[in-house]
């Protein structure tokens, strides 16, 4: 069918790349780019040999230029961005100047700001528009699969959608004292960020991992979880009409979170610059250089992630509730693509994204969220891919 431009050779690549070998009828030719081009050798020195033509080369993609070029000589249909939500932009930028579909798991933030919201990339929506192509925001798990979960729910289960849970748990141990299980500065970013929810028409800040609560996850059982800020409300707030309340919920153990309090008191997590002999360092990301790469957790860890969503609304005006969630086990996806189950359950549906744009199930001009788009061959894919998904119509609910 076509020409993927993969951009990123991380823990979240390493699993589009795998998928899209998988599913050569779509991706028959890919290109991996990255800043390290090794890396992207690597994988294709991995995964080359199958029916999927794997190219690779380097590039910035903070430079505009630099992905302009490489989109011109490799011609895809479209580029997914599984590099950081630094370069949103520059590659949004790139994917206009050549008109090119776009597909990424994470929505931009400036690199000296952790701030999680859409509207510098929903401010090109005129712009994809009038040049004929498609952006698809936000393709990972959450977000991503968790809007999928929320456009079915309300095209299946629904009339009104009042509340929406999202319940995050990785029950996963990959033995070391304290690792990340993705990109160590993104994640600490987002969770020494203020919490938030959305509460009839607006959301309401709460200090960082101030509400706790106790859940019994199936097939993971009872795990602590926090109320944190995350992306895909702030989209969910405004697609999900009739919505009154969404809030998003992740597992920490009480040791990850000692390290993590001990490192924020210490200045380690700061994304301010500090001078330190002679050199500008920011101490978050000096921490990454010494972190265990997230890549390398793979072969470690043992456990099962359960990640998906309560909804609270009415169907033929009596009230109902619907869990939809999926659990993927760390050591089977360790099996299938060399990956733990986070960079699994956010590189499956990058590509599955990827492919609903290519085959032209998600094709329309303009820059979108997931809900925005019809559910069903999406909740397919997840199935036939390697995230299936169950449901309960009498879930536990969050207090
Ligand atoms: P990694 O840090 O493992 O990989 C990031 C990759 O991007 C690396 O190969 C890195 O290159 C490359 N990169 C960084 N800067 C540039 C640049 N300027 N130009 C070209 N390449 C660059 O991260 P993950 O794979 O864990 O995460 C990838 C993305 O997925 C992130 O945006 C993350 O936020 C998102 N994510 C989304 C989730 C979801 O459910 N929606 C869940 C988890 C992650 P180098 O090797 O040189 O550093």
């Amino acid at each position: 069918m076509g020409k993927a431009l993969i951009i990123g050779a991380g823990g979240v690549a390493g699993v589009v790349v795998h998928k899209c070998c998988q599913n050569s009828e779509v991706f028959e030719e890919i290109c991996i780019a990255s800043r390290t081009k090794s890396k992207c050798d690597e994988l294709k020195e991995k995964l080359q040999g199958g029916k999927t033509k794997i190219t690779t080369a380097q590039v910035d993609a903070d430079k505009t230029e630099e992905v302009i070029a490489l989109i011109n000589s490799f011609k895809p249909d479209i580029v997914i961005n599984v590099a950081l939500p630094y370069q949103d932009l520059t590659i949004m930028d790139a994917c206009l100047a050549t008109k090119t579909d776009y597909v990424d798991t994470a929505n931009y933030e400036p690199i000296d700001t952790a701030k999680f919201e859409y509207k510098w990339q929903w401010a090109y929506r005129d712009k994809f528009k009038e040049a004929g192509i498609t952006a698809l925001l936000g393709s990972g798990f959450d977000p991503g699969v968790t809007g999928v979960f929320s456009a079915y729910a309300m095209k299946h289960h629904f009339d009104e959608i009042h509340q929406i849970d999202i319940l995050d748990a990785n029950a996963g141990d990959h033995g070391y004292p304290f690792a990340t299980n993705f990109n160590p500065e993104i994640n600490i970013r987002e969770v020494t960020a203020n919490g938030s929810y959305f509460e009839n028409g607006k959301f309401i800040e709460t200090e960082p991992m101030s509400i706790k609560r106790v859940y019994n996850f199936p097939e993971i059982g009872e795990k602590d979880m926090y109320l944190l800020h995350h992306e895909e409300m702030e989209s969910l707030a405004l697609n999900m009409k009739g919505i009154k309340k969404i809030r998003f919920w992740m597992t920490f153990s009480q040791n990850y979170l000692t390290h993590l309090k001990c490192l924020e008191n210490v200045g380690m997590t700061s994304i301010e610059p500090i001078e330190f002999e002679g050199h500008k360092i920011v101490p978050l990301q000096f921490l990454k250089a010494v972190l265990p790469d997230p890549a390398s957790l793979g072969p470690r860890t043992k456990g099962k992630t359960n990640i998906g969503c309560i909804f609270q609304g009415i169907k033929d005006g009596k009230e109902k509730t619907y869990y939809v969630y999926n659990v993927c086990d760390h050591e089977e996806c360790y099996k299938e693509v060399g990956s733990q189950a986070i960079s699994y359950t956010t590189g499956v549906p990058a590509m599955i994204g990827a492919m609903m744009v290519m085959t032209g199930k998600w094709k329309k001009p303009g820059v979108f969220n997931i809900e925005e788009f019809d559910p069903d061959p999406f909740m397919e894919a997840l199935n036939k891919f390697g995230l299936p998904w169950q449901e309960s119509f009498n879930p536990d609910l969050v207090e």
